[in-house]
């Protein structure tokens, strides 16, 4: 059996890509250096595949900044509106593109499917043109870096179906005429390969695993089943899917003529594995098969993955099939190696460990008894390890009952009790949470982690910018204050650090999007607090002043999905284990005095299953653990909670089960997207959307924010339920801005009480 990947991480192994990506942007290296730099990082990408054994290495699927957008770029359709000044080069307007300008604002950038990786969204209009045919360039270049290996090339390249589908079309109908507009070109780029003697060629799909649009996929089939037919000869197809299984449309897609199929076999193993039992699949199919995960970091159980082939293998012919990771690995960080996480180490896989995994896993097919046992072992052991296992979270867990997920009371006694103890005007106005993170928060906080100042010092220096934030807000007037998130770097790490249960890589970086990288941490046992992470904060803050201090907490979906995760329990059960964590935090914050607790979910969407038959299920339990997090306070106190975008259609129910007193969300960027919801679903629970956008300099105008109150109130939110906050939090922002925004959004709420009324 041959081995491939589907794609490579493409930071480099020291994130050299995302320090030329900057210091081109800020002009501190010439187009020249930069593009050599970019190829010294290509060149080992694709080095590090065929030196780890690796036969059919794909080329194409790097980037310089994101794949959709290149696929864009090479038709010709990332985006008309875009005016470049004459002596632009390609390099300056593709960045453009992505990042934007003074004449011309960024392209729409969204996640890449349900991971935290973001693509560029192109803004198609029908008219396509061969632009630039990259690939083609890459192949030739990828062929001479590798004369003299003994490995073969596969180009890649997104499939027009999934192409077109991430480029939002309105209707189906818009899909399909956009994919029959755009098919001549794919052939014309795919025909480009064959003649420049490219022997494998992959077409990712990933979008079939949504499992929808009967009609374009039959369009599809008939563009695939011509290329096949036309140059199938020459050239051997890979069908490409990955993400989860494509059972939906597997019985039409082994009638396409691909010499491949490639599919994930790991987050649509049961599915796949059906789907292929009852076909009748026509002898020599070839198969790719994804049986190390890509989107995780665990070792894999080489058992599981033996009897998963033995099922096939009565079906399927393996000695034609190819052994991969289940996605591109772009998902997972370079290597194990040089990390220094003690007891966990052993039992991780990047995606150079990954490699070794599937060379291994061709070896233990051979019956190469000594790797399958030693791997069993591991698995043993990892089972019992008592650093993961923690008796007390596990007998908590047992023990939870339908009580522990509602509070004592239902919205409307809680918000009339509320009223009451807080006291607050009629719409109240406030804010996200984070206050500016300037260059002296950023430099003390570098002197504390590398030891250059104490503990001591640098909680001084925390409690003076708490202080200095009170009366900053006081003096704006805002009704309900934050103590400024000084002393968190990122929302999930900072709880992650202060919990059992985590650990935290030096060198583990993910590409989210461009030269952004994050560093997921990995939950590897059973979670837990052992002591309060957030009262001294904010129990500082809230003694500073008379108005109401928000406690402000990570809600536990968000921790979970911006994390790697244990898969020996189900999703469900460690996101209730941080629920757990967090309810007692929410308890010692209310014993502390504190009255309103915010609890952020911006990452609960994100984690919807592709499929919409699986998502009741996700938002079922993702709203039990909120509410297990939070049930806990008294009905006095107000518990919140912050989302990060408005698109609320198809989920406002789960939003609304979660029970949050007040909700705050992203409204001002996406102006009128989250009202149109309000018109058919009554909301009854308090909910401030943003009134301006966080993410520009711009300060707007009082008028402006009126408006938007205004327009609220007009689609069907009460009065007496409206807050008035910004769309997010404002650690990125300078504080002039900051200040000067702020203070219309209060003179925005007074205009609004006095047409409005006071109480
Ligand atoms: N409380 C967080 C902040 O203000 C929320 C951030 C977020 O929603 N992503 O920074
Ligand atoms: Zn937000």
């Amino acid at each position: 059996m041959r081995i491939t990947t589907l794609g490579f991480p493409r930071i480099g192994k020291n994130r050299e890509l995302k320090f030329l990506l900057e210091s081109f942007w800020r002009k501190e290296i010439s187009e020249k250096e930069f593009l050599k730099g970019v190829e010294k990082v290509k060149r080992e990408n694709l080095l590090l595949q065929v030196d780890n054994g690796v036969d059919i290495v794909p080329v194409g699927d790097f980037s310089l900044y994101d794949s959709v957008l290149d696929t864009a770029w090479m038709f010709g359709c990332a985006g008309k509106r875009f005016r470049f000044s004459p002596s632009a080069s390609w390099l300056e307007r593709y960045f453009v593109y992505a990042r934007g300008d003074s004449k011309n604002p960024a392209l729409e950038m969204t996640k890449w499917f349900d991971t935290n990786y973001h693509y560029i969204v192109p803004e198609i209009d029908g008219v396509f043109s061969l632009e630039y045919n990259w690939l083609v360039d890459e192949f030739k270049w990828a062929k001479k870096v590798l004369t003299g290996k003994k490995v073969e090339l596969k180009p890649v390249l997104i499939g027009p179906y999934t192409f077109i589908k991430l480029s939002k079309p309105k209707d189906s109908e818009e899909l399909i005429s956009l994919m029959e507009a755009i098919f001549p070109l794919y052939r014309e780029v795919i025909k480009s390969l064959v003649d420049a003697g490219a022997r494998y060629f992959q077409i990712d799909e990933p979008a079939l695993v949504y499992g929808e649009d009967k009609k374009a996929v039959r369009l599809l089939g008939r563009f695939y089943s011509q290329i096949n037919s036309e140059f199938g000869k020459k050239t051997k197809f890979i069908l490409q899917t990955y993400f989860g299984s494509i059972e939906e449309h597997f019985k039409e897609a082994v009638t396409w003529g691909f010499e491949y199929i490639g599919l994930d076999m790991v987050r649509g193993r049961e599915a796949n594995l059906k789907a292929i039992s009852c076909t009748k699949i026509k002898g020599g199919q070839g198969f790719v098969l994804g049986v190390v995960d890509g989107r995780n970091v665990w070792r894999t159980d080489y058992s599981q993955v033996i009897s998963l082939l033995k099922k096939l293998s009565k079906k399927i012919d393996l000695s034609k099939a190819m052994l991969s990771p289940s996605s591109s690995l772009q998902f997972v960080p370079y290597a194990v190696e040089g990390e220094d996480l003690g007891e966990v180490q052993d039992y991780l896989a990047f995606a150079i460990e990954k490699l070794g995994e599937l060379t291994d896993l061709r070896k233990a097919l051979k019956e190469n008894k000594k790797i399958i046992s030693e791997n069993k072992r591991l698995f043993v052991r990892w089972a019992k390890e008592p650093f993961r296992n923690d008796i007390s979270v596990k007998q908590r867990m047992k023990s939870l009952s339908e009580t522990d997920f509602s509070r004592p009371a239902p919205f409307k006694k809680r918000f009339a009790l509320q009223k009451k103890a807080l006291g607050l005007p009629m719409f109240p106005t406030t804010t996200i949470g984070s206050f500016p993170q300037t260059q002296d928060v950023r430099r003390m906080r570098r002197l504390y982690r590398t030891g250059q100042i104490s503990r001591l010092a640098y909680d001084v220096f925390i409690a003076g910018k708490i202080r200095e934030v009170i009366k900053i807000q006081e003096d704006l007037g805002l009704d309900v204050l934050v103590h400024g998130e000084f002393e968190r770097t990122d929302m999930v790490e900072f709880f992650g650090i202060k919990m059992k249960g985590f650990a935290f890589t030096k060198n583990g970086w993910v590409q989210s999007y461009g030269s952004r990288c994050v560093r997921p941490p990995i939950i590897y046992g059973d979670v837990s607090r052992p002591e309060p992470m957030t009262i001294n904060e904010v129990r500082y803050a809230q003694e500073q002043t008379d108005k109401p201090v928000k406690g402000m907490l990570t809600g536990p979906i968000t921790i979970l999905n911006w994390s790697f995760v244990r898969t020996d329990i189900a999703r469900r059960d460690v996101a209730y284990q941080i629920a757990l964590a967090l309810r007692d935090e929410v308890a010692d914050l209310e014993a502390a005095g504190i009255s309103i607790i915010q609890v952020d979910e911006p990452a609960l969407r994100e984690g919807l299953p592709l499929k919409k038959r699986q998502q009741k299920a996700y938002l079922n339990w993702a709203v039990k653990a909120f509410r297990l997090a939070t049930a806990v306070a008294r009905s006095e106190t107000q518990i919140h909670t912050h989302m990060c975008y408005s698109d609320f259609n198809d989920i406002i129910e789960a939003i609304s089960a979660m029970d949050a007193d007040v909700i705050s969300i992203e409204n001002a960027r996406s102006r009128g997207e989250l009202l149109d919801v309000f018109k058919e679903y009554k909301y009854d629970k308090c909910i401030g959307p943003g009134v301006y956008d966080i993410h520009s300099k711009r300060v707007p105008p009082v008028s402006e924010m009126v408006e938007l109150l205004e327009e609220c109130l007009r689609r069907g939110i009460k009065k007496e339920l409206l807050w008035v906050n910004p769309d997010c939090g404002l650690k990125t922002r300078d504080w002039p801005e900051t200040k000067k925004a702020l203070l219309n959004m209060v003179k925005a709420a007074k205009v609004i009480r006095e047409r409005y009324g006071k109480r």
